[in-house]
């Protein structure tokens, strides 16, 4: 076969987001009549990671208010509660429309109830009432009405992520559905729009006339970022595998870190799903000996769509802060056509493709299936051993919430295809990382700081455990698309969805 006529009819299914063709065996050979080995060749999943190498400190595609105070990310990307906040109108009674249900649901998410009508997007008594008992609460002027001073209370108190916490708290096996409310169709509308960041930029469109521009500017990221990734994880690692004995970490350290994160997540969102504890080479695998072995089993053909996948992946994660620029989603079809011959370039030989295939080699971070793929590299200094635990033990909150996603969530999630699947894979999982991380209590039981040190736990003199922030996790900006859709529909339903798959809470 052809390998460009393979190449479209592949495209959408070696999507952008590699998650997809891997974690769902199933369904890329439900959709493929290739006869090609999907699992052979596919790569697992690139996971956030590499995302700090490249994060320029610019928030994907979210446009922050004019003098960059921030705003909640489930307030942001909608003008009229924008202008609220910069002191510009209100919200008030009489009022209709999404900007009064988006406030009816902070509301119920913060436990001010409407018991009589609930979230309805009318702006009566029931509302003017809670959102007075919330000022009150605050301290605040009550006016009745949703203003600057209100709508900054707000989103403070959501940066503390706390009311996401309580509602996972609260969850109670025997009546799932409780503090979940229906959708209507307008509410599946703006929430299915939610979870595309280009939905969110007013009248933005991608201008053809600048199609060269951007995929150029796109090549020379892309440029900078393949010799760079290729450089560190793998050119600068690749000896260390001649002696494992020195150069790698000890199973049960490994183990160790990756169980204290699936721990922490249990212990806020256990009673929603759980997933079996993580061992080495069940499911802790060697990243690198991994791909290595499953290079062995390509042909140049899988080979190329493995790189192409790769390629795909990058401009999706690091180079985010172009897109914005040309108002362009990768996702669409002028953006791809632009993309194609750019994509061409970085697997015209098989030079350019075995680099691209080292850094899939390289690559920090990977789950598929439930199994967390990690590098064993050990540091030369102990104290970088041992913040690199506290890394894998980050992560793996990360890795294993991926786990815990119902079937059912997966399978929409994947069917709706480009941005949305990516908001709903990796924005949610990243969206539930934060609640458990923002749990997790940084001065913990020294038990606890031991099972993440592990060999590098010194009971003499314990050290400060790092804040993540200080650590090299990298953070997926599309939980911003995640939370502002929570925005509507509720923490309640998104919990539902995600961990037990009842998507209708969620629009589909
Ligand atoms: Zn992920």
């Amino acid at each position: 076969m052809d390998f460009k006529e393979d190449y479209q009819q592949k495209e959408d299914v070696v999507s952008v987001n590699q998650e997809q063709q891997t974690q769902q065996n199933s369904y890329v050979e439900d959709q493929s009549q290739q006869g090609v080995d999907e699992a052979a060749w596919a790569a697992k999943i690139h996971d956030g990671e590499q995302e700090a190498h490249h994060h320029h400190g610019m928030e994907r595609r979210d446009r922050t208010s004019p003098n960059n105070r921030d705003l909640s990310a489930r307030l942001r990307g909608d003008n009229e509660l924008t202008s609220i906040f910069e002191g510009v109108g209100t919200v008030k009674k009489g009022d209709r429309g999404m900007d009064v249900t988006k406030l009816q649901q902070v509301l119920v998410d913060m436990k001010y109830q409407l018991p009589v009508y609930g979230v309805d997007g009318k702006f009566e008594d029931e509302t003017l009432a809670a959102l007075e008992l919330f000022q009150a609460d605050e301290g605040l002027t009550v006016s009745g009405e949703l203003d600057s001073d209100t709508i900054q209370a707000m989103d403070a108190r959501f940066d503390e992520r706390t009311d996401y916490i309580t509602a996972a708290e609260d969850f109670e096996e025997e009546a799932p559905r409780e503090g979940t409310r229906a959708l209507s169709e307008e509410d599946q509308t703006a929430a299915l729009t939610s979870l595309n960041p280009l939905s969110n930029a007013e009248g933005a469109t991608f201008d053809v006339q600048k199609a060269d521009d951007y995929s150029n500017a796109i090549r020379d990221q892309l440029a900078d970022v393949i010799a760079e990734f290729h450089q560190d994880l793998y050119a600068d690692l690749a000896p260390l595998r001649a002696d494992p004995e020195t150069n790698f970490h000890e199973d049960g350290d490994i183990e160790g870190a990756a169980n204290a994160g699936k721990d922490v997540t249990d212990q806020l969102y256990g009673n929603l799903n759980t997933g079996p504890a993580f061992q080495m080479n069940v499911n802790l695998i060697d990243q690198w000996k991994d791909q290595e072995d499953r290079q062995e089993l390509l042909n140049d053909t899988q080979k190329k769509m493995q790189a192409v996948a790769l390629v795909k992946y990058l401009i999706d994660a690091n180079c985010d802060e172009i897109h914005p620029e040309y108002n362009a989603d990768p996702y669409g079809a002028e953006e791809s056509k632009a993309l194609r011959p750019i994509i061409e370039s970085f697997v015209d030989s098989e030079e350019k493709i075995q680099t691209l295939l080292d850094i899939d080699t390289g690559w920090k971070g990977v789950q598929q299936d439930g199994i967390q793929y990690l590098q064993r590299y050990k540091d030369p200094n102990n104290e970088a051993n041992r913040e690199k635990m506290w890394e894998l033990f980050h992560v793996s909150i990360h890795e294993y919430i991926h786990t815990l996603a119902n079937s059912e969530y997966k399978r929409w999630a994947y069917g709706l295809g480009g941005s949305e699947t990516h908001t709903l894979i990796e924005g949610f999982c990243e969206f539930f990382t934060l609640n458990v991380r923002a749990k997790f209590p940084t001065s913990a039981l020294a038990s606890f700081q031991q099972q993440v040190e592990g060999s590098f736990y010194d009971a003499n003199t314990p050290q400060a455990i790092p804040e993540v922030e200080s650590l090299d996790v990298g953070l997926y900006r599309s939980n911003a698309e995640a939370e502002r859709m929570v925005g509507i529909i509720g923490i309640k339903n998104a919990q539902l969805g995600y961990f037990q798959g009842a998507v209708d809470l969620m629009g589909r």
